[in-house]
């Protein structure tokens, strides 16, 4: 939607609304807020409020912390979920610093950055349609979380009675209030796991409606006693919980994916595009995977992507092309997860493929046994390279892929790096109770 400032001020007269929340998302994909009482939107409609960034992840020095939140009156939304005297809106902020700049920190600002090195080349949007996977667990008699799936349920089972699916139906309802359209929600795999997918939106729209389905659910899961978590491998010898990508180009309108004089209907900036995405697949994984624990779902089969290759069909490489032909010709990204900061992955995401169409790589033919030629199939499956198996490689690849760090800026580069490879010695350096299991009676 595209809302002014009086559209604004219509709607908190005619919802009622009493308070406001600023959100902007830090490094690490934290979505943060300050809260303001309505009397105050006015001044933050002009991009007043000034907060101290210091001590939020991946932002700045103490010396230098005053920043300004600057709203995106396009992502005003009124939360449906409050009511009366706590009727509550929110807007999605870009970050300033007090020189009057977009500060190069703010995942947001910086996915624009990479949008507009898009529309320099010609196009006008990059269609992406998300499809989030996370699990209901239940809470326990304090209300904390368990590791216990709230249902045993499986793929695409009808599950309306229980309370998973109630739940699930509600956040469905609860984003359409919102103004999303939901494409369609299902039961995943796994038990207490779950899909819902999204219609897709411009690039920068469907960053912000991850951010915003996050919470969303986790809110109103709250409200059926349960905890969803899109942390992507929770249990051992389960699937995954992953966050395909589905990814187009437009110019003037037209999908530039599509040709309809080709004979699979797929365009050369399309495949461009897809080989963009496989030749720095090994550099973006740190950002679309970025937790240890992303490994283990890719690590473990269950329809998760292992190695860096292309299909029609199947369903284990990184890549997918669905079917669908015309305006929905689009290419599907399998290996990220929605533990992922939306707005970096985006951003690596559209600055891969681009990178193939500016330097005209040529696409590999596909691993896949029903369509092309077939024959190739083993050959190229001897050359197909894996994607990194820990969060340390895919560290490595970052730090050697340079489309990819400057996708990300210097800043932001610098505090990924710096957090993650915290992360990762300090994972490296706990015994686990498979070693205890494994190693304590044995050695
Ligand atoms: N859960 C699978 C993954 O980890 C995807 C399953 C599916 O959507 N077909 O990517
Ligand atoms: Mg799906
Ligand atoms: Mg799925
Ligand atoms: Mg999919």
């Amino acid at each position: 939607a595209e809302y002014s400032r009086e559209d604004i001020l219509n709607s908190v007269e005619e919802e009622g609304v009493q308070y406001v929340r600023l959100q902007f998302t830090d490094v690490l994909g934290a979505i943060k807020n300050v809260e303001l009482p309505v009397s105050q939107l006015d001044k933050a409609i002009d991009g007043e409020m000034m907060f101290d960034g210091s001590s939020i992840e991946g932002f700045v020095r103490v010396e230098e912390s005053d920043m300004y939140l600057k709203p995106d009156l396009n992502t005003w939304v009124v939360l449906p979920w409050t009511e009366g005297v706590d009727k509550t809106a929110r807007l999605i902020c870009d970050i300033y610093g007090i020189d009057g700049k977009p500060f190069n920190g703010d995942p947001r600002s910086n996915l624009k950055r990479v949008i507009k090195e898009m529309e320099a080349l010609g196009y006008d949007k990059m269609h992406l349609g998300p499809e989030p996977e996370f699990f209901f667990f239940k809470l326990d008699e304090n209300r904390d979380y368990t590791t216990e799936p709230n249902d045993y349920s499986g793929y695409f089972d009808l599950d309306i009675t229980d309370t998973s699916g109630r739940c699930r139906r509600e956040i469905t309802r609860a984003l359409d209030k919102m103004g999303f359209e939901v494409e369609m929600s299902h039961h995943e795999v796994g038990p207490g796991q779950h899909e819902i997918s999204f219609k897709y939106m411009d690039a920068l729209a469907a960053s912000d409606a991850l951010q915003t389905f996050k919470l969303v659910a986790k809110t109103i899961a709250r409200t059926y006693d349960l905890h969803a978590t899109f942390m992507p491998k929770p249990l051992y010898k389960q699937p995954g919980s992953g966050m395909h990508y589905n990814v187009s180009l437009f110019r003037d309108g037209e999908n530039v994916f599509y040709d309809e004089n080709d004979d699979f209907g797929l365009s050369e900036e399309m495949r461009r595009f897809m080989a963009g995405l496989l030749e720095h697949a090994r550099g973006y994984t740190a950002i679309c995977n970025p937790l240890v624990n992303s490994y283990k779902r890719l690590a473990s089969g269950f329809e998760a992507p292992r190695y860096i290759a292309w299909s029609g069909r199947n369903r284990t490489p990184l890549l997918r092309i669905p079917s669908s032909r015309g305006p929905g010709t689009r290419a599907e990204v399998r290996s990220l997860d929605p533990s992922a900061n939306p707005y970096l992955a985006t951003a690596v995401i559209l600055a891969a493929g681009l990178d193939g169409i500016k330097n005209e790589t040529d696409l590999t033919t596909p691993v896949n046994e029903n369509i092309y030629e077939m024959t190739q199939k083993e050959r190229q499956a001897e050359d197909v390279e894996d994607l990194p198996t820990t969060l340390y490689t895919a560290l490595k690849a970052l730090r050697e892929d340079e489309v990819i760090k400057e996708a990300l800026g210097d800043h932001i580069y610098d505090h990924f790096v710096e957090n993650k490879t915290f992360e990762w010695k300090d994972y490296s350096a706990q015994i686990t109770p498979w070693e205890l299991d494994e190693y304590l009676g044995n050695y």
